[in-house]
């Protein structure tokens, strides 16, 4: 079932084979259901401050910096950006509006996945573009002991964001990585974009309110409609990554 799509990764990347020995993991809408409340709270705060925005946009525009996002909004409404005082303003009123929602769960079949490619003796990682202080409480109260903090990608890290590849290429580099060695999982179109353009092999979980074909679009290898289906699809889904070997005719 999962063989074509490889075979059509190898190919792309002209890879003899995929040798996972990672798997990077974004945060937001893979390993907690908080995607709802960040929309909830981008809507609030843009209207608040008198600019047009549906939810559905937060979910299409997830994975840049916040900076960009509100520059894009205040670019098809005004025909510019905005001040460095009127992104804090807004990025503000988000945060403030976000941290009145109560935390956001993990989804089901995410603490059992993770658990799962630890004991195929793979490396858990975490590549975000969140910035929340409370990143790493939230992990360990969740998912606990199963990530490192040196091993992990935030906000703090990065200078560009999604949908560059900056930050999965500094999730290959931190955990000493080449790109066929790891596997990404995404639910964010920008996000899959910047995994693919690092030449990672991605896996898309549609947990959110776009269509599958957007996230197919942006370069998805595969595609999920929950974590619990992927969960209950690993052990097949690792099984042919290691049986999968692009035969390259000379
Ligand atoms: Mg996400």
């Amino acid at each position: 079932m999962f063989e074509t799509h490889i075979k059509k990764y190898l190919t792309s990347h002209s890879y003899s084979n995929l040798s996972p020995k990672a798997v990077l993991f974004d945060m937001d809408g893979v390993l907690f259901n908080s995607m709802p409340y960040h929309a909830k709270a981008w809507c609030s705060a843009l209207h608040k401050n008198g600019l047009q925005f549906e939810e559905k946009e937060a979910y299409l525009n997830e994975g840049r910096t916040g900076a960009s996002t509100i520059n894009i909004i205040a670019q098809r409404q005004y025909g510019r950006d905005f001040s460095d005082k009127e992104i804090k303003k807004i990025y503000q009123d988000k945060c403030d509006v976000f941290n009145t929602f109560p935390l956001a769960k993990p989804f089901d079949g995410g603490l059992d996945l993770v658990h799962q490619v630890k004991q195929s003796g793979l490396t858990p990682m975490i590549v975000t573009g969140s910035g929340q202080k409370s990143l790493l409480g939230r992990l360990e109260e969740n998912y606990p002991g199963l990530f490192k903090q040196e091993l992990m990608v935030t906000a703090f890290d990065v200078k560009i964001g999604k949908p560059h590849p900056e930050p999965y290429l500094m999730g290959l580099r931190k955990g000493d990585l080449k790109p066929e060695e790891a596997i990404v999982v995404e639910n964010a179109p920008l996000g899959i974009q910047s995994s693919v353009a690092a030449g990672i092999f991605t896996i898309a979980l549609n947990t959110g309110e776009l269509e599958d074909n957007v996230l197919w679009e942006a370069g998805a290898n595969i595609l999920f409609p929950s974590m619990r289906a992927f969960c209950d699809s690993w052990e097949e889904l690792l099984t042919t990554f290691l049986s999968t070997t692009n035969r390259v005719v000379e």
